[in-house]
């Protein structure tokens, strides 16, 4: 083991009744470096020294104690002296005159102490090495305390992060409840024991009318402590059983198991009342609020349904007392949401209807561009529809009430026929392709597949330059249905790319089952990239996963140079958004966009 060369100018005591060995003695040790050494004559001097460096117990160096002069104290002070807080020791060197002298009792004593005994008269030589070893087996001791508690520091501070983390993922930061995702967790655990479905358990869902006002007004530090009070409000009003969560900006989420409708009625009322009744005070001014409660039994639901369904519906009944007039409980009843949806879908139908015989869809392309050398790659397909009052609609509006009344498939195919045949008049284009987007049951229309055969055979058109986007999801829902279809459609010799990826499932495997070319990476994990660093990890983990499985990437939402340059460093092949280009009615002139100028013109 190596020894430190000791301090020497850390104090050392001699303790000798002898005048002239302790002079001796201390000539000796100047000699040789050590600058500080003090003669006393008695332990209580001792002490009395020891005391002056109470708060620099790091300057003490040793006691070198004549073993007559010590006496009985010798034990006594060993144990004091070998315990000193903060890792500080003192070592002893005891000299005798008995040469037989034995310090193992007081080693056995004093286990960790220092002691090393010498006898009288004094080997100058000798003792200078002995002070010289126990002072670097001091300085060692201390050193190996030191890095031992910064162990130990280090340990519970990574320890209480730990579980700070632990704690912010499961609770929500601000109030202390559980968060959306854990109160989900939590409610299918319960779920899973069963036989919930046949007790009176229910689902409040619970929306803060006009909160958004005071965190505009009043700023967001006045809205969180607002949001504070309201969770300690509710809080005084539930069970320990209840399970209060916070699932949204000013949205509450309450579990109540097994109480009759009733209860959990007066239950949301007394909530309401007591929410109504807070006067919430700041400085200049005070705010009444007020609260819509949602109901839904879990009677009603079916025993298939994921947490998240029931919440949907207790907030559905939320909004119908919101559309009553707020600050009311409304619970759920189907017929509520079915007339909502179906006044909703018939005032389409008939929209989109017209639109199709009056031929009042039409079609804008937006580049896909290879982020290397900026040259187009392809263009996706886009649908829009001209209202009746020559405003455009987006798809947003009109694809999803289609799929749910049954008219997309007349779209998709719409879409197919003209695309193919815009791109086959494109002849100054020959080697463009364009991208379509398949609706999520094209699966269902069996005559998809004869339609596209027979349309590329007319226009002549290589089948290679069309490329199909299926969503992920609609994938995996159908997952089967939708990969015959995506075989069918590239044994034709058509290209696939799976749109929106990333934004349903948190499961990278079924890809390799999808015989698809291309991935598009979806527009959120995008939007965000370069201040959100999970994101970036996510991003290029699915850059990396294509490049095994040998598909393209592509990111979507690509509205900044800087993007570019991230997307690049993460390893993404090809972009798509704003900054190359919105969807437009006509194509780009050129055939490649200036990656260098778009970035330096950034600056
Ligand atoms: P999508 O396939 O994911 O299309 C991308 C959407 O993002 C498009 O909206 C596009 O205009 C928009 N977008 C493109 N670049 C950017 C950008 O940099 N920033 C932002 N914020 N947005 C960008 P759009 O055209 O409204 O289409 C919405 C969705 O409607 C499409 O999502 C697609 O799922 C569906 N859709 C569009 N056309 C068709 C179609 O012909 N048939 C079918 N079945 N669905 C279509
Ligand atoms: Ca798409
Ligand atoms: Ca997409």
């Amino acid at each position: 083991m190596g020894i430190n060369e000791p301090p020497t100018n850390s104090l050392i005591i001699i303790a000798e009744n002898s005048e002239q060995v302790a002079t001796d003695i201390q000539k000796c040790l100047n000699d040789n470096k050590f600058s500080s050494v003090q003669i006393v004559q008695s332990v209580a001097e001792i002490y009395q020294t020891l005391r002056l460096f109470y708060n620099a117990k790091e300057q003490l160096g040793l006691i070198i104690i004549n073993e007559a002069l010590a006496g009985t104290q010798l034990s006594d002070m060993c144990a004091a002296l070998s315990s000193l807080d903060e890792g500080v020791l003192i070592p002893f060197v005891v000299l005798s005159n008995d040469e037989i002298y034995s310090i193992k009792q007081l080693k056995e004593q004093n286990p960790r102490s220092l002691i090393h005994s010498l006898p009288i008269p004094v080997n100058y030589p000798e003792l200078l090495s002995v002070v010289k070893l126990q002072l670097g087996m001091k300085e060692e001791r201390l050193l190996r305390h030191e890095q031992k508690q910064r162990l130990i520091n280090e340990l519970s501070e990574r320890k209480l992060l730990d579980a700070k983390l632990q704690y912010l993922v499961i609770h929500d930061e601000l109030t202390g409840v559980f968060n959306r995702s854990n109160f989900e967790k939590k409610l299918r655990s319960i779920f899973e024991k069963g036989k919930i479905y046949q007790q009176d358990s229910a689902l409040l869902f619970i929306d803060m009318d006009r909160f958004s006002i005071i965190n505009e007004i009043e700023g967001f530090d006045a809205g969180d402590s607002l949001l504070v009070e309201i969770v300690n409000t509710v809080r005084t009003l539930l069970d320990k059983n209840d399970l209060f969560a916070r699932i949204g900006s000013d949205e509450f989420g309450l579990f109540i198991e097994n109480k009759p409708l009733e209860e959990v009625r007066s239950l949301a009322a007394a909530i309401k009342n007591k929410l109504e009744a807070l006067d919430f005070v700041l400085e200049k001014d005070s705010y009444s609020i007020s609260a819509s409660i949602g109901i839904f039994l879990l009677r009603d639901a079916d025993e298939s349904w994921h947490p998240s369904n029931m919440i949907a519906k207790a907030k559905q009944a939320c909004n119908m007392a919101k559309e009553h007039g707020r600050n009311l409980v409304w619970v759920y009843n189907k017929k509520d949401t079915k007339v909502q949806e179906r006044n909703n879908d018939l005032h389409w139908i008939p929209i989109i209807k017209h639109a199709l015989i009056e031929n009042r869809f039409f079609l804008v392309f937006q580049p896909v561009v290879d982020l290397l050398d900026g040259s187009v790659s392809h263009y996706e397909v886009l649908l829009r529809m001209r209202g009746e009052d020559k405003k455009i609609i987006y798809p947003g509006d009109f694809i999803p009430v289609s799929e749910r009344m049954g008219l997309i498939h007349g779209i998709d195919r719409w879409v197919v026929v003209n695309a193919i045949n815009t791109l086959a008049g494109l002849q100054d284009k020959p080697n463009i392709s364009f991208a379509i987007n398949l609706s999520s049951v094209a699966f269902q229309d069996d005559s998809l597949l004869p339609l596209l055969k027979q349309q590329l055979e007319k226009t002549q058109l290589a089948a290679e330059r069309i490329i199909f986007e299926i969503t992920e999801t609609a994938a995996i829902e159908n997952f089967e249905q939708t990969r015959q279809l995506i075989e069918d459609i590239r044994a034709l010799g058509c290209k696939f790319a799976l749109d929106d990826f990333g934004a349903g499932f948190c499961s990278f495997n079924y890809l390799k089952s999808f015989p698809v070319d291309y991935v598009k990476i979806d527009g959120q994990f995008i939007q965000n990239l370069l201040t959100d660093d999970i994101d970036q990890v996510l991003v290029k983990s699915m850059a990396e996963i294509g490049k095994n499985l040998g598909k393209k990437t592509i990111a979507e939402f690509v509205e900044t140079p800087e993007v570019v340059v991230k997307l690049k460093e993460l390893g993404i092949g090809l972009g798509q958004g704003y900054l190359f280009g919105k969807p437009e009615v006509n194509l780009l002139a050129d055939d490649a966009i200036s990656l260098s100028q778009l970035i330096e013109s950034s600056g």
